[in-house]
């Protein structure tokens, strides 16, 4: 039997371990959260004083997430930044709401890389958190009123009466019967490395302190998008010319309103969102593309009114990644949570030139069709990181000649045995939350490394790029 190791115990590292393990290998989880599960192959969501939008869920997020320190140069950012990681066992796939919209493709190279790298991993992704559409239909009558309205796609579980957002607990559920070694509480610090071939990671017990050394035949990092690269960095793979590790850090600018549902359009809409009992996920629709290629979601929430219901508004700006945008590090400083202590640096603008402003008057247009705002609730925009959407930073590259971190496997190129999967890895404009195709495309690398050469022990080809020779 072969062994792989998989740093990152959230929905994408429990995706490909999954996978990897039910294709025989024996897979180790790492990861340096603490545990939360409420029972084995049970997620928090379960619980139904957590329905979507509760006051105590919102809580628990907040509790959930670890602030991470922003510059910005030259960019304005109006209201501050709220870039966070989970640090919980199972990361922000804790808290998640579910929405798991396919990737729309706006570039040529978010094609190929969706082409090639996702679209082949959206079924079986589908089947692994039960996606499916959140309301049961969308009235004809809507639909006229709204061109291009339709049911948003989330990840629905059910258990007898019970609907809830899947998290990481219940991905690995469908691994029963695969050779499954979870270790909680160990923070990955680093890969000993020589020729382009992982030899072992080394991990600290968080809890002891002691050093573990884990060895195995392939290694996958999935520890999400500001963690990831500060384990490579640790390992000595710093970014540099072609290989820019940590560099291309992008996220979806986020207008919001909440809108009492007034009209005849809003109530319309909020009688085909209500609630039925016993389900804590959440429900909504999507409305077609807004200015510049918006995402447009609505979604039901909790009112504080019992005559009128409420209703919350999402506009997703597209995420426009530079280079400029980049994460860094302090060295030689062990995070609590990560290999390095990770600093982000904003020095260019997340969405184009005029796009913000057109996103929030159509979202204030398009609100005030369905009622009036709650108060402290008007259009407006949420600060930079509030869609937890990070991506781009260990961007993949489709051939050796582009500036990326990864191959179309995968692979951090020059390695023969490490691989990275997540948000990391996208290297395209997007305004559509990226967990789905984060999995799906976490799905396509476990494949890749079941049916490659990796696990065969057959050495690998010659690397791309010089990478790896470092250690
Ligand atoms: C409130 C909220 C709502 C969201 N809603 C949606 C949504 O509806 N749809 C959507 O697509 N996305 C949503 N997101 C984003 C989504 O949750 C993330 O994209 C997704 O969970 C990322 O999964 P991941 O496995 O890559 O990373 P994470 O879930 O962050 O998991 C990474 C794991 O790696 C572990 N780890 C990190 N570094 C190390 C290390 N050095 N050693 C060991 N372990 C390590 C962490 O402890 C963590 O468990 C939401 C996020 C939040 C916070």
């Amino acid at each position: 039997m072969k062994d792989v190791v998989i740093v990152g115990c959230g929905l994408v590292g429990a995706a490909a371990a999954t996978c990897i393990a039910g294709a025989g290998a024996r897979v180790t989880l790492i990861d340096s959260g603490f545990s939360t599960a409420i029972g084995p192959g049970r997620h928090i969501s379960q619980d139904p004083r957590l329905h979507f939008g509760s006051e105590i869920r919102s809580r628990l997020t907040r509790g959930l997430l670890h602030q991470i320190e922003l510059t910005a140069n030259s960019v304005p950012l109006a209201r501050g930044a709220e870039f966070a990681i989970g640090i919980g066992a199972g990361g922000a796939g804790l808290v998640w709401s579910g929405v798991t919209e396919r990737l729309d493709s706006p570039t040529t190279l978010a094609r190929l890389f969706l082409q090639s790298c996702v679209e082949p991993g959206y079924d079986e992704a589908e089947g692994l958190l039960g996606v499916t559409d959140s309301v049961e239909y969308v009235d004809d009558a809507l639909a006229t009123q709204l061109p291009g309205v339709r049911a948003l796609r989330c990840a629905i579980w059910r258990e007898g009466p019970t609907a809830y957002t899947p998290g990481p607990a219940d991905v690995l559920a469908h691994a029963r019967g695969g050779c499954l070694d979870i270790r909680h509480g160990r923070l990955a610090t680093s890969f000993v490395h020589k020729s382009g071939k992982v030899a072992r990671l080394t991990a600290v017990n968080v809890r002891t302190k002691e050093i573990e050394n884990y060895r195995a035949d392939a290694f996958v990092i999935a520890a999400d998008a500001i963690r990831s690269p500060s384990l490579l960095v640790a390992s000595g793979l710093e970014p540099e010319q072609g290989f820019p590790v940590g560099h291309w850090f992008t996220d979806h600018p986020l207008a919001t309103t909440h809108v009492y549902a007034e009209t005849s359009l809003g109530r319309k809409v909020a009688e085909c969102l209500q609630k039925p009992e016993g389900t804590t996920i959440c429900r909504g629709i999507a409305l077609g593309p807004g200015p510049h290629g918006a995402f447009r979601i609505i979604l039901s929430v909790p009112s504080d009114d019992v005559n009128r219901p409420l209703l919350a508004f999402y506009w997703y700006a597209v995420g426009n990644p530079n280079p400029a945008n980049r994460l860094l590090f302090d060295r030689g400083e062990i995070g609590d949570f990560s290999a390095l202590r990770p600093r982000i640096e904003i020095a260019a603008p997340m969405a184009e030139a005029g796009a913000l402003d057109a996103l929030v008057k159509d979202l204030g247009e398009v609100a005030s069709e369905f009622g009036s705002a709650q108060r402290g609730w008007k259009p407006r925009l949420l600060p930079l990181g509030s869609a937890m959407h990070a991506y781009g930073t260990l961007r993949a590259g489709l051939s050796p000649d582009q500036n990326a971190v990864t191959d179309a496997d995968g692979r951090v190129r020059g390695f023969s045995n490490l691989f990275v999967v997540g948000s990391s890895r996208l290297p395209a404009p997007s305004a559509v939350n990226p967990a789905f195709a984060s999995i799906a495309g976490a799905l396509v690398t476990a494949h890749r490394i079941i049916d490659s050469s990796v696990l065969a022990s057959v050495p690998s080809p010659k690397s791309d790029v010089q990478k790896g020779q470092l250690g």
